[in-house]
């Protein structure tokens, strides 16, 4: 049966045999596995097959899919070219571990990720392959800026999303590679700008009122705080910034202070590191999201879709930092072959078919359809993103709203939404304050007509949850 149109490209899902009992399945995890487990518990689904943007469950039941493995499945379940791929690579013989060793497919895949970086990280950029999380490449990132510079102090920003490691290098004994002390040791916030809940409760949103706006103000405020003799922050070791904030609510950066924080960090010498885990390849509409404002990191960190859907981690740098000895960020699954080879295969991909170009049309389909939504209903606060990185923050109209105009989140609603989106068949997720948003991460591949059935659903969904909300006043999910 045909049941998805991917990119063009008619895709089919056998049926699924009836050989698995979810609810039992769903029961035994829930009691053998952790309290902290997440995802598990708001999208209680048993996923046994899936192609492009669907995803069958264990009971039979389709679901678009909206979350794609939090942003990694840039061309969606199943592709053939990572199918094929991988298959391949397991009918070769090669070696599927393989540590930091040199193998073809590792040099194929290099080959192909130095085609697609940023060009004015140097013809001479270096690649350092982490442990396979975002959180490593991250850890590997901050370790690099502080040996490098020899300081120790990090800048970050509010509303920000880097990962969870950051105790690790605390509780490990080995002084060569606790030296420099790890990150946590200190890190100074800066504020990000928020066009709904901007930090200075001044807003840069079209049509709010004149005055300085929020990007302007965080400039001035990082310029003069970086400068001030008696401001606290000791010498950067670098900043740390998305482009798109994801977890934080899918806060996209302007250019203009992009670019500005290109120079303020130029000027001062502090290595600049762009966290591309979520916006990389594709999914903000131009390959990697700093292109939209034509600046270069120091540092790209790399990860989710760079692996094809298999986990992988990389950093890409200028070489002058390349100072850091060998061992300095080491681990030992740094070198998955699968991973090499389905990540290979996705970008080409997405560079062959201008993958980014079409996430950029087919989001701007579905923001102008959010927008509509937004439009009456008192209860979608604010839409917002880029390309397919798009969210939807839900808030409570009845209570007074905030100088600017923004009502207070509503995380009850919010959570209903996406009960009443799986109870539709949409698999969506939530993030930012007080987890209010509403997150959109389709594969880059999902079809014209899969974005119409995103928003029908979307819409029920939301006046389903509203009507449930007004009418007990206190919801169970
Ligand atoms: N950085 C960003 C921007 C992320 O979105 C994430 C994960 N959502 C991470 C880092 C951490 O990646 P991981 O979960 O693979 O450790």
């Amino acid at each position: 049966m045909t049941i998805s149109a991917r990119n063009g490209i008619s895709t089919s899902i056998d049926p699924v045999p009836a050989a698995w009992d979810p609810a039992a399945i769903l029961a035994r995890q829930r009691e053998r596995e952790s309290s902290a487990r997440t995802y598990a518990r708001t999208l209680p689904i048993v996923p046994v097959r899936a192609d492009g943007a669907t995803v069958v469950g264990a009971d039979g039941r389709r679901y678009l899919d909206c979350l794609s493995g939090a942003g990694t499945l840039a061309l969606g379940h199943n592709h053939p070219d990572v199918v094929q791929a991988i298959t391949a690579a397991l009918a070769s013989g090669a070696p599927l571990h393989t540590l930091d060793l040199a193998t073809p497919e590792k040099d194929a895949f290099t080959e192909e990720l130095r085609a697609c970086l940023p060009p004015g990280l140097g013809s001479d950029v270096k690649l350092h392959f982490c442990g396979p999380s975002g959180a490593d490449a991250v850890e590997a990132a901050i370790k690099l800026a502080q040996t490098a510079t020899g300081n120790q102090t990090m800048l970050a920003f509010t509303g920000g999303y880097h990962g969870m490691t950051a105790g690790a290098l605390a509780v490990t004994g080995n002084v060569a590679v606790k030296n420099p002390l790890p990150a946590t040791a200190s890190v100074v916030r800066l504020p990000f700008p928020h066009p709904y809940r901007c930090p200075f409760g001044v807003g840069s949103a079209p049509g709010r009122a004149a005055g300085p706006d929020g990007a302007e103000l965080s400039i001035r405020y990082i310029e003069r705080l970086l400068d001030d003799p008696l401001g606290g922050v000791t010498d950067p070791a670098g900043l740390i910034v998305e482009v798109v904030q994801g977890e934080g609510g899918v806060v996209a950066a302007p250019d203009g202070w992009l670019r500005a924080i290109r120079e303020i960090t130029r000027r001062r010498g502090i290595p600049l590191i762009l966290d591309e885990v979520q916006t990389g390849v594709g999914r903000t509409g131009r390959f990697w999201a700093a292109q939209h404002s034509g600046i270069t990191p120091d540092i790209l960190v790399m990860s989710k879709a760079i692996g094809g859907g298999l986990p992988m981690a990389v950093i890409a740098y200028r070489a002058e930092l390349d100072v850091w000895t060998p061992g300095a960020h080491t681990g030992t699954f740094r070198g998955n072959q699968l991973a090499m080879v389905a990540g290979r295969a996705t970008l080409r991909r997405v560079r062959q078919d201008g993958l980014d170009d079409r996430a950029a049309r087919l989001g701007s389909r579905l923001l102008v359809g959010l927008e509509a939504l937004a439009r009456d209903r008192p209860h979608v606060g604010h839409v917002r993103g880029r390309g397919l990185m798009l969210g939807a923050e839900l808030v409570d109209p009845t209570m007074a709203a905030d100088a600017v105009g923004a009502h207070p989140a509503d995380p009850r609603l919010a959570a209903l939404v996406r009960a009443e989106c799986l109870r539709r068949g949409l698999i969506i997720e939530l993030g930012g304050r007080h987890g209010a948003v509403i997150r959109l991460l389709p594969p880059l591949i999902i079809g014209e007509e899969e974005i119409e059935r995103v928003l029908a659903i979307l819409a029920d969904a939301t006046d389903a949850a509203v009507r449930r909300l007004t009418a007990t006043g206190h919801p169970t999910t």
